[in-house]
């Protein structure tokens, strides 16, 4: 899962980004409401945090152009104020949620939760393919029973790999998803990581779940 920080308090965005890769996630932040669109519209990402009050473009407006253009993403709003207007201006110009500042970052983390299962069939707490399983809260993954330690970066490819089993997922898609935008996607660091996960997961079973489809990618399935 891939985030976007768009904050000009530096203080407040490596406060919220720290935590986030704490629990696995992929962080960019961008420090103005322009770098925050640049990028908003740039990469696919899983979830906006946005700030209201921006140097050069203020928060609202990113959040109507990201929406005029079509971009989807859930966007989670932060605010200083804490004047209905601007709650309400944002939820109707299509912010999912909003946080008023300050906030606890257990309760920024719950409110993540949510927006990003929002959507699925229902509020999921594990994800699970032929015996492995993986606990989207304990963050414990079993396979039949037997507890498999993995990496922060090991749990969040795995993760990927869970919600989208069955598809053709390119090493683009992968670097887009799980590394944030300082990854360099020449690099075989991909390839290296999914073969240490192999390793933990498909080493010792006879059903393989883990895939290489050479020059294409990978994919997961039963
Ligand atoms: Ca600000």
């Amino acid at each position: 899962m891939r985030i976007l920080i768009v904050e000009d308090e530096k203080k407040v965005s490596g406060f919220i980004k720290k935590g986030l890769e704490e629990e696995t996630y992929a962080v960019d932040v961008a420090i103005d409401g322009e770098e925050g669109l640049l990028f908003g519209e740039q990469n696919q990402y899983d979830l906006i945090i946005l700030d209201l009050m921006l140097p050069k473009i203020d928060g609202l407006e990113v959040l109507s152009i990201l929406r005029d253009r079509k971009i989807e993403t859930p966007i989670l709003l932060l605010t200083a104020k804490d004047s209905v207007e601007d709650k309400v201006a944002g939820l109707n110009k299509g912010a999912d949620d909003y946080l008023t500042k300050p906030f606890a970052f257990s309760e920024l983390l719950a409110r993540i939760r949510v927006l990003l299962r929002r959507g699925k069939i229902e509020a999921r707490t594990t994800l699970e393919i032929a015996g492995l399983t993986l606990d989207l809260v304990s963050h414990k993954v079993k396979r039949e029973d037997h507890e498999i330690e993995l990496t922060g970066k090991e749990y969040s490819l795995l993760e990927y790999f869970l919600r989208n089993q069955g598809k053709v997922l390119t090493r683009t898609m992968i670097a887009e998803h799980v590394w944030d935008y300082n990854f360099d996607t020449f690099t075989n660091v991909i390839d290296v990581y999914v073969n240490h996960l192999r390793k933990k997961i498909d080493k010792n079973y006879s059903q393989k779940l883990l895939h290489t489809l050479r020059g294409v990618g990978y994919i997961m399935k039963e």
